[in-house]
């Protein structure tokens, strides 16, 4: 099963897409994970993007896509995986359709969690994971980001017809039940 895992800073995309990378036995892939473990090595790569995560905004659309074509390329990726934090923009998203073709596979669920915008802040601040980015100014950019640059994404998928909503609010087994139920309906 080939999923993405879509939704705005602090909607729980890594906590849910850890949940389905055990239950349904796929990878999960976080390009947001890559970059800061990256960071906290000091690779090259992880110089180079700091200060962009530290701010909040996008790591440019090549680097990414670069990243995730090379990572994707692993045996471990055949069957199937979860995506979160990628594609973020438009461009991504068309990228990544064109390493789908190439490889002919295709697209299983595009899992849109919704979560009211006033609630994002909130949960971001207090789940404390000591991010250099979980700053409420830095929140806000992010934010920010999303909107102008990342929820187009969504209307570049619903033309697909793989998207599934997912109610973000209340527990996170509850949360994962919906998705389960999204995913096998
Ligand atoms: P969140 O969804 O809470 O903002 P992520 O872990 O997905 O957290 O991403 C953290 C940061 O990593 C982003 O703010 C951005 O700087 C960078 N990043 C992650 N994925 C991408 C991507 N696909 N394109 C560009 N930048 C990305």
């Amino acid at each position: 099963m080939r999923i993405i895992i879509f939704g705005p800073p602090g909607a729980g995309k890594g906590t849910q897409a850890k949940l389905i990378s055990d239950e349904y036995n796929i990878p999960h892939l976080s390009t947001g994970e890559i970059f800061r473990s990256a960071i906290k090595n000091e690779t090259p790569l992880g110089k180079e993007v700091k200060s962009i995560l530290d701010t909040g905004d996008l790591v440019p659309d090549e680097k990414v896509v670069g990243l995730v074509e090379e990572e994707l390329k692993k045996e471990k990726y055949e069957d199937g995986y979860v995506l979160d934090g990628f594609p973020r923009t438009v461009p991504q998203a068309k990228a990544f359709d064109k390493i789908l073709k190439e490889k002919n596979k295709s697209l299983d669920a595009f899992l849109q969690l919704q979560v009211p915008e006033e609630e994002l802040i909130d949960r971001i601040l207090s789940r404390g994971e000591g991010r250099s980015d979980d700053t409420p100014e830095k929140i806000k950019n992010r934010l920010n980001v999303y909107w102008e640059e990342t929820q187009p994404v969504l209307n570049y998928y619903q033309e697909q017809d793989v998207v599934r909503k997912v109610e973000g609010v209340g527990s996170i087994e509850e949360i994962f039940r919906r998705i389960k139920k999204a995913l096998e309906d």
